[in-house]
C-alpha cells in the first residue's frame, strides 16, 4: 500500500467499471472490486451480525435510480452468504413511508436475498456519543444498534442541500424515519448537517462503502433527478475519498461539498487527491481461445476522468474555494437559493407540508386545500425535505423568482 508524506497508508478507492444491472454482471464486478480491497473478509468475520444498509430513499422502481438497485444489494448479500456470514440483515429508513415498502418496490423478498433478513429499522435506540463534534446523541434504527459491521451500498446521485449524496450521507439512513425532519433544524445548514453525519461514521464505523453509479442520478436529486448511466461500481473503506471520486467524474470541485471538508476535518477520510490511491479493476479478453482475466492498475485523475467522467453530468457546480468574496457570494446564494413548487405538477397530497421539520411549518396550504402549498420563505431553513419527499417532483431548488 502506498503512502501518504505523513506515513499514513493512502486511501484506496477502486473503480469497477459495469455497464448493466444484469445480476451475474454485477456479482461478478462487486467480487472483484472487493477481491481488490483485499476480500470480504477483510471487513467481517462470519459470525458477526452484519447489516448491509441500501439507500431506499422512498418506494421507487429500480429504473428511477433513486434507490441502490436490487442487483447491488443481492450481490453483496450472495457475497456475505458465500463467506459462510449466517447473521446478515439488510434494510434502511426513509423518511417517507416504510423501508419495506421501499424493499419490495426493488422486488427484494425472502426468496431472494440469500437467507438475510430486514433489520429491525423501526424501533429506536438512543445512543450516547460524547466525543461527537455536533452530535452527542443519536436516535438509530435498532438493527443499526445491534449490528457488529455495517456495510453500506450508497447511491451516485445529486442532493440539494450538500451537492452530491454519497457514502458519507448514506448513514443519515441510521436514524429513524420520523428523527430525521427533527434533525435538519437542529443541524441547520449543509456544514453543520455535514458535521453531524461525519459524528455518524466517527460512532458506528460503517467498514465498506460501496457506491451504485452504474445508473446514477442527475439534476434535481436525490428523488426526483434524472438517471443517467455512469457505468462505474465504486468501493473504498474511507467514504470520504469514495465521495471524491464521485466528484471528479462529474468535475465538481470537491472541496465545495461539506461532507467531504466536513468529514476530512473530522477524520473519517480524505478529500486530497494525493492522499488517494485510485485503481481501476475490470475484466479484460485475453486471447482467442483463453479465459478472461482481470486487470487491475492505478490510474491518475486525468485518466480518471478522461475514462469515467461526465462534464455535462448536472450538479451544482456554483460557487469557489473560500475567499472572503467566495464566503460572502455563498451566504447571498443560500439566501435567494429556495424550493419551489411547479403549480402544474403538485397534486395537493400535503406529504410536503407534512415532512416540514419547522415549528409551525414554513410551507402550508394558506390559499385552501385546492391551491398547491405555500413557502414562507422567512421561516423556511432550506432544509429542502419538502423537495426530497415531493412524490410528483414537483419541488425544485431554484431562485427566487416565480416562486410560490
Ligand atoms: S408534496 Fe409535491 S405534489 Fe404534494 S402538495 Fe407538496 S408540492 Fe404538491
Ligand atoms: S419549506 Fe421545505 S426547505 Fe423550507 S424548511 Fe420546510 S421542508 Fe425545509
Amino acid at each position: 500500500m502506498e503512502k501518504r508524506a505523513t506515513g499514513k497508508e493512502k486511501s484506496k478507492v477502486v473503480i469497477v467499471p459495469c455497464d448493466s444491472y444484469d445480476e451475474e454482471t454485477v456479482y461478478r464486478a462487486m467480487q472483484q472490486g472487493i477481491d481488490q480491497l483485499g476480500g470480504i473478509r477483510q471487513f467481517v468475520r462470519p459470525e458477526e451480525k452484519i447489516l448491509v444498509k441500501p439507500n431506499f430513499l422512498s418506494a421507487a422502481l429500480p429504473e428511477r435510480a433513486v434507490t441502490t438497485h436490487p442487483a447491488v444489494i443481492k450481490a453483496m448479500l450472495r457475497i456475505l452468504s458465500e463467506c459462510g456470514c449466517e447473521h446478515v440483515t439488510y434494510g434502511d429508513s426513509p423518511g417517507h413511508g416504510s423501508g419495506e415498502g421501499a424493499a419490495g418496490k426493488l422486488g427484494l423478498d425472502e426468496g431472494n436475498v440469500y437467507g438475510a433478513k430486514f433489520a429491525d429499522m423501526d424501533h429506536e435506540v438512543t445512543v450516547s456519543f460524547p466525543e461527537g463534534a455536533a452530535a452527542k446523541e443519536f436516535y438509530f434504527c435498532r438493527g443499526v444498534a445491534e449490528a457488529d459491521a455495517v456495510i453500506s451500498l450508497c447511491k451516485m446521485k445529486t442532493h440539494a442541500l450538500e451537492r452530491i449524496t454519497g457514502a458519507v450521507k448514506n448513514v443519515y439512513g441510521f436514524v429513524c424515519g420520523y428523527r430525521k425532519a427533527a434533525g435538519h433544524v437542529k443541524y441547520p445548514n449543509a456544514s453543520i448537517f455535514a458535521r453531524m453525519l461525519a459524528d455518524i461514521h466517527r460512532c458506528v464505523k460503517p467498514r465498506l462503502h460501496i457506491m451504485d453509479g452504474i445508473v446514477a442520478m442527475e439534476g434535481n436529486g436525490p428523488g426526483s433527478g434524472d438517471p443517467t448511466p455512469m457505468k462505474v461500481l465504486l468501493f473504498s473503506a474511507d467514504p470520504v475519498a469514495l465521495d471524491t471520486v464521485f466528484c471528479h467524474m462529474v468535475h465538481l470541485d470537491p472541496e465545495l461539498v461539506p461532507t467531504n471538508t466536513q468529514g476530512e476535518a473530522l477524520g473519517i477520510g480524505t478529500y486530497h487527491i494525493e492522499n488517494m490511491e485510485m485503481i481501476v479493476s475490470e475484466t479484460v479478453g485475453l486471447h482467442a481461445g483463453q479465459k478472461d482475466g482481470q486487470s487491475s492498475h492505478i490510474i491518475s485523475l486525468r485518466e480518471l476522468q478522461e475514462r469515467f467522467g461526465n462534464p455535462n453530468f448536472d450538479v451544482d457546480r456554483k460557487g469557489t474555494k473560500k475567499t472572503f468574496l467566495s464566503r460572502y457570494a455563498e451566504i447571498m446564494t443560500s439566501l435567494t437559493r429556495r424550493p419551489r413548487i411547479q403549480k402544474d405538477l403538485c397534486v395537493k397530497c400535503g406529504v410536503c407540508v407534512s415532512h416540514c421539520p419547522v415549528p409551525g411549518k414554513a410551507l402550508d396550504f394558506r390559499n385552501g386545500k385546492d391551491q398547491p402549498p405555500v413557502y414562507d420563505y422567512r421561516k423556511c431553513i432550506r432544509c429542502y425535505c419538502c423537495q426530497e419527499m415531493c412524490p410528483k417532483h414537483a419541488i425544485t431548488a431554484g431562485k427566487r423568482r416565480n416562486n410560490l
